[in-house]
């Protein structure tokens, strides 16, 4: 789960690192009395869960509480298109105003995790407030990268010989920041840019916060922060009927039990020559209203161009499936072919359920034979 700015630095502050004062701002009389409160100068920041706004427009500097006027009218409730949004954009619902703060050196800092190493990581670079991956591409000696197998203390040393920093004033930084990381199992915090401010100090001037989803139930205080406005309208209709769904961008809808035969059915319609829509495990103890509402979200994408279904019943029922289809089609009828492959546990019942009421199901014995029906059937729709 990612959070905005405004929360990730009102968790910073919590944890002990220097961030500017700001106020949250959703109209812009409220943009504007922030400001008066703050004091101008002050920078308006476009609140959605992307970076590359600065870029985009949307982090505007302003002198004049008629230029913040301005920004926040300019933004809210319109579309911000940067270069971590894709071409639709996001819209913006909620400002930041900030205190503008005096810049001596723009620094990166991140924590995430090294899934080879299997150690929290640290990176940071001298060329903060600009895109990482291009520094790492054209200038690979501006970062510092390491696991961080025993906590951070072992690397504070280079890191602040790396940044031209006392190791003094990078310690109590890196290891709050390691502290919080862990506490509320991150998976990234990345501050970019950290700045040096004129008087020599550290503040965080960006902060992006992303958790780890699977260890969510254990910080309900995160779960609150959670923005539905900035989620994939199917992937939380989906949780709420507790399917593992993740939109893809392919045109092969997927229906399977388990999340590694999900990825195997991922992995054979890329190699039979097309792309999957999403990523869906039904999982074991699934409804028929679940999996009615999986046919639904299938059914009711305009990407999808063919459904394959891959169960192997065994906690499963195939007839459980079946029934959920049925369901679904009284309300999204069936209009790109669907493709099955249904084995296991009340496997006829299944079967029998669909052909009794008539649906055009294309029957697959295996997973190979389903991916190539379902890959070809796609096709169908093609120009010629
Ligand atoms: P993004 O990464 O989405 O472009 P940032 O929060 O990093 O957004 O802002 C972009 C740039 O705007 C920063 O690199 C910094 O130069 C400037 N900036 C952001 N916040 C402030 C602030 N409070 N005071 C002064 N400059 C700021
Ligand atoms: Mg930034």
């Amino acid at each position: 789960m990612n959070i905005h700015e405004y929360q990730a630095k009102s968790l910073l502050k919590q944890a002990g690192i220097a961030v500017p004062a700001g106020c949250v701002a959703r109209d812009v009389d409220a943009a504007m009395k922030a400001a008066e409160e703050l004091g101008l100068p002050v920078v308006v920041k476009a609140q959605i869960h992307a970076g590359g706004r600065g870029k985009a427009g949307g982090v505007r500097m302003c002198r004049a509480l008629e230029e913040v006027n301005r920004a926040a009218s300019g933004l809210l409730g319109h579309v911000l298109v940067t270069a971590q949004t894709g071409s639709e954009g996001k819209t913006v619902h909620t400002l930041y105003i900030e205190r503008a703060q005096p810049i001596a050196r723009e620094l990166y800092l991140s924590l995430l995790i090294d899934r080879d190493a299997e150690a929290v990581a640290l990176v940071a670079s001298t060329d903060g407030g600009t895109d990482i991956e291009e520094v790492a591409a054209s200038h690979p000696e501006r970062i510092f990268a390491r696991p961080l197998q025993h906590g951070p203390s072992d690397v504070l040393p280079d890191l602040a010989d790396f940044l031209s920093l006392p190791v003094g004033q990078v310690e109590p930084l890196v290891g709050s920041l390691y502290r919080l990381f862990v506490d509320k199992d991150c998976s990234l915090i990345e501050l970019n840019p950290l700045i040096v401010n004129d008087q020599g100090g550290l503040v965080a001037l960006d902060a992006k916060i992303a958790f780890d989803d699977n260890a969510l139930f254990r910080h309900p205080e995160l779960e609150a922060m959670r923005d539905p406005l900035e989620e994939d309208p199917r992937e939380r209709e989906a949780r709420k009927f507790g399917l593992n769904y993740i939109a893809l961008d392919g045109r092969i809808g997927c229906m399977v039990n388990g999340a590694g035969l999900a990825m195997a059915t991922m992995d054979i319609i890329q190699l039979k020559g097309d792309r999957p829509a999403n990523f869906l495990d039904v999982g074991g103890g699934v409804t028929e209203e679940a999996v009615a509402e999986a046919f639904r979200l299938l059914l009711g994408d305009v990407h999808v161009r063919s459904i394959l279904v891959n169960i192997f019943g065994g906690i499963v029922r195939c007839d459980i499936i079946a029934r959920g289809l049925l369901e679904a089609v009284k309300t999204h009828p069936m209009r790109v072919p669907v493709v099955m492959r249904l084995v296991g546990t009340n496997e006829q019942e299944g079967r029998r359920l669909v052909k009794q009421a008539g649906l055009d199901v294309r029957w697959a014995g295996n997973l190979d034979e389903a991916a190539e029906m379902a890959v070809a059937a796609a096709r169908e729709g093609d120009p010629s």
